[in-house]
């Protein structure tokens, strides 16, 4: 073979050998979803975080505690791979589904809870920290959301902020804000927002953020 023709197939088909390298098939990556939750792995993730965040949680209730006047306490979390899991629905739809699939599943009001998030939870509580919910699901979908939440475990929270109906950003960040301002002005501290999506900490109006991992879908 003369180098001129070596060299031309080498052109032609590096490029398809490295992809095939570098890039994974669909097929691969859920095995590897599945892998990762199903070994415990995720669940150690989500454990390692909500540690961190009691942790502080305690240091600044400790502090809070020998001021001549304390603060209101608050905790914000999220709902979704935060409280609750979607993970078994997402396996039923092989981590994929409509948008629709995707709320018929919400609304059955059948999400497991998150059992280091749920302690975390209860941990604000019984420590007299104020808990609140800021999630981007939508006010239409606040009885079920209700309904799963108490079933899982939860309650006693202060209010529940669920995304207007009719809202049109493209990302979740000016509303979750904009709702961790409202309930600053409500004479709270924020010690913390806890969620699984950056756009969760993203906007101020918050001493901390603690991010929660998933590997499974991201929300801007
Ligand atoms: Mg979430």
């Amino acid at each position: 073979m003369s180098s001129k023709i070596l060299k031309i197939l080498l052109l032609l088909f590096l490029p398809l050998w490295l992809n095939a390298k570098t890039i994974p098939d669909l097929y691969t990556v859920k095995q590897q979803l599945a892998t990762y939750h199903d070994s415990g792995q995720y669940d150690q993730g989500i454990r390692r975080v909500d540690k961190q965040a009691q942790t502080y949680l305690a240091k600044r209730i400790a502090e809070n505690k020998k001021l001549a006047q304390p603060e209101k306490l608050a905790v914000v979390f999220d709902i979704d791979e935060t409280t609750l899991s979607n993970y078994p629905n997402m396996k039923i739809m092989d981590f994929g589904g409509t948008p629709d699939a995707t709320r018929e599943a919400i609304d059955e009001a059948k999400d497991p809870p998150i059992k280091a998030s749920l302690e975390l939870y209860n941990f604000a509580k019984t420590n007299g920290v104020t808990v609140f919910f800021v999630t981007g699901r939508r006010e239409f979908q606040r009885k079920a959301a209700i309904k799963n939440l108490k079933e899982a475990g939860y309650t006693d929270w202060e209010a529940l902020f669920m995304k207007p109906n009719d809202y049109k950003e493209y990302s979740v960040i000016p509303y979750k804000s904009a709702t961790r301002k409202k309930i600053t002005e409500m004479g709270y501290d924020i010690v913390f927002t806890i969620g699984d999506q950056w756009s969760d900490s993203q906007g101020g109006y918050a001493d901390k953020s603690f991010k929660l991992p998933n590997p499974f879908y991201f929300l801007p």
